[in-house]
């Protein structure tokens, strides 16, 4: 090879170039992210909710050690304890070599995903069909979601207090659920309406069943059939559904993705890509410097509102009890605390290039996308990193030989969106989002890169040495 000119030479030291993950890494590296990512489409399958996800993780960290959290003791280095709060939402300590005053270091993810949410009276009959009535969670484009296998996960909660799990649809040999659509020949009006209109919430009716109750007296038998098979199996009537979350989810689960089998398709990747690689992360290596802390949080996708949200006082009384039992002031600990907010962004997509800017966008096996702001229209619903924070996370991504990007989500004035980083940032902690390049977020079936996947993995780490 010729040497490099001197303009050559220049212009690599000049230009800023994004790197392709699997070039700058080499093989070792993509078997790496092959092998993480068979861990990542088990941890997918077995949570497909928030409720599921919490559940994964406190016994992920049991199985480190980490014991529940006990308010007003003081923790020693090298230990971990966790609050599961009301089964939706984890809080995960790992106690670090430096007292509390020194700041922790937080990684915050959401493990809520967009479903078809059923409501208070779901259950009615009509046209023969016992069908279920919704009202979905997070934004979704509906017609993603009709024709479609879907299972029922959740919990129906009788007012005895005995609490039951539902799992309807994950088994092979179990019965799914669908929403119809109109066949094509009668199609004519709905193909002229827009998107948006076309299928409506309360279209978005779930089919449950189809055979009538075996009593020719009784009036509505579709419907009683179905809730006496409710009622066989779970013991519960139509007044327990009112004490219900019951969420019809994909019935799909995580597979491989391409001829080179570089991507992983499953249903909510948004935001549990990024609870695992940050969750799998907080155990391993020796006794961090600063106290780790892991938020998994509820109800990103609904705006992050109420008890089990990034909102919730639960982050606040606990580090601000950190600091108590440490004997450090309270504001001096949140003052010199850190935070990635670990939320996945749009990955540029040749077939809509139009809605991205191309230069800004984060691209597939470019690495974790560094989001300086997030928010839609001048910034709008963002708190917007500081330039000096963004050094500091730059030179730790560098340090630990991190393949990461940056990427704002499309083009100005086309849209938008936010995530948790404003809510922790509120607190007075450096926050900015890091996250993973996602192909068709909110969709059924989404798709993440294996080295990018792999690459949430290794940021967590290197910000928690
Ligand atoms: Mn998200
Ligand atoms: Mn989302």
């Amino acid at each position: 090879m010729a040497e490099k000119t001197k303009g050559e030479k220049l212009k690599d030291k000049l230009f800023y170039a994004r790197k392709d993950g699997y070039e700058k890494l080499g093989a070792e590296a993509a078997d790496a992210a092959y092998v993480f990512a068979e861990g990542y489409k088990a941890f997918l399958d077995a949570g497909k909710t928030e409720r599921e996800c919490a559940d994964y993780a406190v016994k992920f960290l049991k199985s480190k050690k980490f014991r529940e959290y006990q308010y007003g003791k003081a923790y020693k280095p090298g230990e971990g304890a966790y609050i599961c709060n009301r089964g939706k939402a984890v809080y995960a300590l790992r106690f670090g070599q430096k007292g509390a005053a020194e700041g922790l270091r937080v990684i915050a993810a959401h493990i809520d995903s967009p479903r078809i949410d059923l409501k208070a009276h779901p259950v009615y009959e009509d046209g023969g069909l016992a069908l279920l009535k919704t009202h979905y969670y997070g934004g979704i484009k509906k017609y993603q979601w009709v024709t479609i296998p879907l299972a029922l996960h959740g919990v129906i909660c009788r007012a005895d207090g005995k609490k039951i799990d539902v799992c309807i649809g994950e088994d092979a040999h179990d019965p799914v659920l669908v929403i119809s659509d109109l066949l094509p020949h009668l199609g004519k009006d709905q193909a002229k309406k827009p998107l948006d209109e076309a299928f409506t919430g309360e279209s978005l009716n779930i089919i449950a069943g189809s055979r009538k109750y075996d009593d020719e007296k009784a009036s509505e038998r579709v419907k009683l059939n179905l809730l006496s098979i409710l009622h066989d199996k779970y013991g519960v009537t139509e007044s327990d559904l009112i004490s219900a979350e019951l969420s019809a989810v994909p019935a799909f689960n995580a597979r491989d993705v391409g001829l080179d089998r570089a991507m992983v398709g499953a249903y909510g990747q948004d935001d549990r890509v990024c609870a695992y690689g940050a969750l799998t992360a907080l155990t391993e290596g020796g006794i961090p410097e600063r106290t780790s802390l892991l938020v998994l949080a509820d109800k990103e996708e609904i705006g992050s509102e109420g008890n089990t949200s990034i909102q919730s006082r639960v982050m606040t009384d606990l580090i601000t009890d950190v600091a108590v039992t440490q004997k450090a002031v309270h504001a001096a600990v949140f003052a010199n605390t850190k935070c990635l907010s670990a939320d996945v962004n749009a990955c540029f997509d040749p077939n809509f290039p139009e809605v991205y800017e191309s230069k800004n966008s984060a691209h597939i096996n470019c690495g974790v996308v560094v989001t300086k702001f997030t928010g839609s229209r001048g910034k709008s619903g963002s708190s917007d990193a500081s330039a000096e924070f963004i050094a500091e996370v730059r030179a730790i991504l560098d340090g630990a030989g991190v393949i990461w990007q940056t990427g704002e989500l499309g083009k100005v004035d086309q849209g938008g969106g936010g995530t948790v980083a404003m809510f922790v940032a509120n607190h007075n902690i450096d926050t900015v989002d890091v996250g993973v390049p996602i192909l068709s977020m909110h969709a059924p079936y989404e798709l993440a890169s294996k080295l990018d996947i792999h690459m949430m993995h290794l940021p967590s780490k290197a910000f928690w040495k």
